[in-house]
């Protein structure tokens, strides 16, 4: 009996047999899209893995299928305990970013303040999800938490792979940092204001080490070129397996801090940023990136990178993030 967990999460039907074990791992299916791997031995790390919270995003779903399928048919080892998330299963079948709404804006109980949808409970669900799995995690020892949230972008990108650390009180972990360096990203960006991500609720509430990870451009299903991911893919071998994945080969990992959200607050607001720009564009000082209520966002820093710009955002929403060089 195998079980491929990408084809039962399209089937939109719970599997035939919803847990099982090999030689090494027992394996439970936790509901639509959520699939948990312990070993049998005691470990010390607590894993998320998810991707498909955008449901267009399907290259990493791929890469976290394949993942799964190499583990339970027993050719890689599991050292760690493993949840796996494949976040959005309605907008996977529709291949679309979401249904409703966005649910990377809803984590941290901000789903609450969205007019309630499936999204709205599938975000509820994954916060009660990762709970229970931190909880029995640590109740048997694992102790460390990790959570690696996989997307790639729907614009071009001047910094095909990049990361986004939430903000938090406590140091950015150092084995986090090294293994994001040896991902092969080619950038990492500091937030400096909390957010609905899944990531940053992750490292809020159970202090996770926590990263969104933004992995180049995906395809349809079945349409991706691997040979984009192969190094990401590496990483996350090395990662389930307690391994240290391959040393970089790249140059160094740039690494950006945000120092200005652009947020829409009015219904005149208007961004001087073109809508197809790309992430990682440059303006120069005193640039006017946007201007609401007689009131204008200006480049303060010699230089600054705009990531994410949307003038299309609701009111209330961020509309770009600044950055500048760390
Ligand atoms: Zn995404």
């Amino acid at each position: 009996m195998t079980f491929d967990f990408l084809a039962e999460t399209l089937s939109g039907r719970p599997p035939e047999f919803p847990c099982g074990q090999t030689e090494t791992l027992d394996w439970q299916w936790l509901g639509e899209g959520i699939v948990e791997l312990s070993p049998r031995h005691t470990c010390t790390q607590a894993i998320v893995l998810s991707a498909g919270i955008h449901g267009n995003e399907t290259a990493p779903i791929e890469l976290l299928n394949q993942l799964v399928s190499e583990l339970l048919q027993g050719s890689r080892p599991l050292k760690v305990r493993l949840l796996v998330i494949m976040g959005n299963p309605p907008s996977m079948r529709a291949n679309k970013r979401y249904i409703q709404a966005d649910m990377n804006r809803m984590f941290g109980g901000r789903h609450a303040s969205f007019a309630p949808s499936d999204e709205t409970q599938r975000a509820q669900q994954l916060e009660q999800v990762l709970a229970q799995f931190y909880r029995l995690a640590s109740a048997a020892g694992a102790t460390e938490r990790l959570h690696y949230d996989l997307h790639t972008a729907i614009r071009g990108s001047l910094h095909t792979r990049f990361g986004l650390v939430p903000l938090q009180a406590r140091p950015y972990s150092l084995a986090m940092l090294n293994w994001l360096d040896a991902a092969g990203l080619d950038a990492l960006v500091y937030h400096r204001s909390p957010g609905g991500t899944f990531t940053h609720f992750s490292s809020k509430v159970f202090d996770a080490d926590s990263c969104t990870l933004e992995l180049g451009k995906a395809l349809p299903f079945g349409h991706n070129d691997h040979q984009q991911f192969v190094l990401i893919r590496q990483a996350l071998e090395a990662l389930v397996s307690d391994q240290l994945p391959p040393p970089r080969t790249l140059s160094p990992m740039k690494h950006y801090q945000v120092v200005q959200d652009i947020l829409r607050k009015q219904q005149d607001f208007q961004l001087h940023i073109p809508a197809d720009a790309l992430n990682f564009t440059a303006y120069p000082q005193g640039f006017v990136l946007a201007e609401q209520n007689g009131q204008d966002y200006r480049v303060e820093h010699a230089k600054e990178w705009v990531l994410f710009p949307n003038p299309n955002v609701a009111i209330g929403l961020r509309a770009g993030l600044m950055l500048i060089e760390k």
